[in-house]
Parts: C-alpha cells; sequence; structure tokens
C-alpha cells in the first residue's frame, strides 16, 4: 500500500473515539495531555471501581512486579489459589477459573454448562437461552449469544445452540426450553442493553424453571460484580444461587482479567486438559484481583455503593425530576441510567467539555458508572453539570 493511502493510525478503525486523550488518573479524577481536568463518570466502563490507581492495588502490584511475571499454569500459583479462595469464600461459589476478559469468561460458562450436561448428567444438552437486548462479550460464541443483531453483522456463521427470548417474557422463556436447554444466561441488570434491572418475580421464574428442568443457571456479573450494584454481586439482590457466574471488569480495578465460577458440582465436568488459558490467572493478574477482592469486602465497598448509589439517585431525580427529556431514572447502587425521549450522545461530549465524563448505553440512556469510591461532593458536582445541560436543552425547546 503506497503511504499516500495508509491512514493516520496504525489501529484497527474499531471504534470511535472522542477527541480525548487522558493521560493521568487519580481517584475519581483524569487529566488531559492539555492539562484539564475530569470528573469520571464512567470509571473505564466499570472498570476502575476503586478509583485511579488506587494506592493498595498498585503495592501489590509493585510488590509482584518484584518477585515474579509468569510461569504458566503448568505450575502451583499460590495467588492464584489465594485469590479464587477469597472469590468463594464470599460467595456462593467453590470453584474458580481465571481468564483474561468478558468474553472469555463466558465463554468458559458455556463450556462449562455444556460439557456439564455432556460428560456429568449425561443429557446431551447443549442450547443456551439469552435475553433480548443482552451484551456477552465479542467472540463468536458469546456475540451469538448476546441479545442484539450489531455485533453480529458480517460474522456469520454463527455457532448453533443458542436462543433469545424478550427479558420478562414468561411465556416466551417457557416456550424456549426443550430437551436441548442445558443453561439460561442472564445479567442481573441489563447494562449495554439500557440500564434494566431484571424484575424479581422473572428471576423467581427463571429458577424455578432451572430446577424443576435440570437447567443451569449462569449469571453474568461482567459489569454489575465486585460492588458495583450495592452488594458484591447483583444476584445476591435476588436472594438467587446461581450454578455459573462470570466476572472481569471490575475483578482487576484496570488489570485485565476474568474469572467464571461455579458451584462444587460442577468443578468434575472439567478435568486436566479440558479448558485452559496461557495468561489465565498469572502470578501478576491475580495478586492485583486478591488485593481488589481484600479491599472491597474489606472496606465493605458494596455497602457504600449502595448508599452512594441512592445518593445519586435521589439527587438526579431531585434536580431532574419533571425535566421533559427524562423518561425515568433507574438503576441499581453505583450503575445508574437516565433513559431520555430522544437521542443522548450529545449530552457526551457536551459533559466533556464541561469537565464530565459520562457514556451511554443504547441511544436513548445516559449511563453513570462512576468510582464506588466516589464522594457526595462529587456526585454534587456530576449532577450539578448534569442539571445544567439538561436546563440548557430545555431553554433551547
Ligand atoms: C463488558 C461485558 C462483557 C464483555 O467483556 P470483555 O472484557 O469486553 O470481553 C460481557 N458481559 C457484560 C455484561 C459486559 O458488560
Amino acid at each position: 500500500m503506497s503511504e499516500a493511502t495508509k491512514s493516520e493510525s496504525s489501529l484497527f478503525p474499531t471504534y470511535a473515539r472522542y477527541p480525548f486523550t487522558p493521560v493521568r488518573g487519580q481517584g475519581s479524577w483524569l487529566w488531559d495531555d492539555k492539562g484539564n481536568k475530569y470528573l469520571d463518570f464512567v470509571s473505564g466502563i466499570a472498570v476502575t471501581n476503586l478509583g485511579h490507581a488506587p494506592q493498595r492495588i498498585k503495592e501489590a502490584l509493585v510488590k509482584q512486579l518484584d518477585e515474579l511475571w509468569h510461569v504458566s499454569n503448568l505450575y502451583h500459583i499460590p495467588n492464584q489459589e489465594a485469590a479464587a479462595k477469597l472469590l468463594t469464600d464470599n460467595s456462593c461459589a467453590d470453584a474458580v477459573f481465571f481468564c483474561n476478559s468478558g468474553a472469555e469468561a463466558n465463554e468458559a460458562a458455556i463450556k462449562l454448562a455444556r460439557r456439564y450436561q455432556q460428560k456429568v448428567a449425561g443429557t446431551g444438552r447443549y442450547e443456551v437461552i439469552t435475553f433480548n437486548q443482552s451484551f456477552h462479550g465479542r467472540t463468536l460464541a458469546t456475540l451469538t449469544a448476546t441479545g442484539q443483531d450489531k455485533v453480529k453483522d458480517g460474522f456469520t456463521p454463527l455457532p448453533e445452540g443458542f436462543r433469545h427470548v424478550p427479558l420478562h417474557d414468561v411465556q416466551a422463556l417457557d416456550a424456549a426450553i426443550n430437551d436441548k436447554t442445558a443453561a439460561i444466561m442472564i445479567e442481573m441488570v441489563q447494562a449495554e442493553g439500557g440500564i434494566y434491572p431484571v424484575e424479581p418475580a422473572f428471576v423467581q421464574h427463571i429458577t424455578k424453571l432451572c430446577k424443576d428442568n435440570g437447567i443451569l443457571l449462569i449469571v453474568d456479573e461482567i459489569q454489575t460484580g465486585m460492588g458495583r450494584t450495592g452488594k458484591l454481586f447483583a444476584f445476591e439482590h435476588y436472594g438467587i444461587e446461581p450454578d455459573i457466574f462470570t466476572l472481569a471488569k471490575g475483578i482487576g480495578s484496570g488489570f485485565p482479567v476474568g474469572a467464571m465460577l461455579g458451584k462444587g458440582y460442577l468443578a468434575e465436568a472439567f478435568s486436566a486438559g479440558s479448558h485452559g488459558s496461557t495468561f489465565g490467572g498469572t502470578p501478576i493478574a491475580t495478586a492485583v484481583v486478591k488485593a481488589t477482592i481484600e479491599t472491597i469486602v474489606g472496606d465493605k465497598l458494596a455497602d457504600r455503593a449502595a448508599e452512594m448509589g441512592e445518593y445519586l439517585a435521589e439527587q438526579l431525580r431531585e434536580k431532574l425530576a419533571g425535566h421533559p427529556l427524562v423518561v425515568e431514572i433507574r438503576g441499581k447502587g453505583l450503575i445508574v441510567g437516565i433513559e431520555c425521549t430522544e437521542p443522548v450522545a450529545s449530552f457526551v461530549n457536551e459533559g466533556m467539555q464541561r469537565g464530565l465524563l459520562i457514556l451511554t448505553a443504547g441511544p436513548n440512556v445516559i449511563r453513570l458508572l462512576p468510582s464506588l469510591l466516589v464522594t457526595r461532593e462529587e456526585i454534587d458536582q456530576a449532577v450539578g453539570i448534569l442539571a445544567a445541560m439538561f436546563a440548557e436543552r430545555t431553554a433551547a425547546v
């Protein structure tokens, strides 16, 4: 290719990036390459749950960098054992598989469900039912599981064995169950799909359906897990225990890592060699996971997220109440959506100009994902900027 046709960037154009280059972060704040300061209510999409550059995690990481980086899963990795123990001690799960991303965690969950049905239960079942508007990842299996067409465009043929039903449609769900159904996979709050918390009655229906029909329940906690919703895991709000659940985003405080967790009776479905990952659970990754869980559990940050989430929702309701553009303010803990009557993309650009980073969840929903350590003062500032933006829209109409 000649120089003339080469584009400015050497990256594949898979992202529509904002004209914004953050170069430094501390707590809830980011600084760009021109020295401007921004209040971050995105948190790298629910990843930097402890804020930017958290001291305790940094110390654990630096200590591990001095000792050992990588040895492969051919050998014992004490940090991996310790991080897994922390996860099982603090959840209904008994076993953990570490990987490197959310999509990989969901891939592992789908594989475990199929393998359990085929090798342990002996049912031969393989189908996974998921919900419209859900998001489960970008690998071929997880984009097929995802209930949004846009992620599938141009990637056929897609793997077999996935069915989608509308969220909260009991009849459609019942009708989708058959003698091939291995698992039902669900987010407790549909995040990418528009911040829709699942209704408790629907969750109860699913758990009964699973129990009565030998179907495994997989909960995708990749965005909702690690305290974000006001519980360590969002399924705790519903008093249920999934057979399998998946984590990524917030589990590594910014270090790339994922995890698939399951009940003890599923452990025998995997044997040596049935699943694996070169980088899964390296000494470095699991040093970070360990410090992150210790911090979130030890400092009761899920409770803090519940309290701050309530304050954020209350302030938003107070300041945006009755605004003609606002349809609904909803969420759980510190995952909050402001649904509007029209597309909200321009709010993101304008927020950036005013020093507030926010994101969308679908075309009409503003999504707010502050750090779990966000302060009331920071919430007041963010709500003030949002209120000012909304007030100007009214004036312009
Ligand atoms: C982000 C996300 C994923 C995919 O995670 P990656 O790390 O991007 O592969 C899957 N499910 C949910 C609910 C997510 O929010």
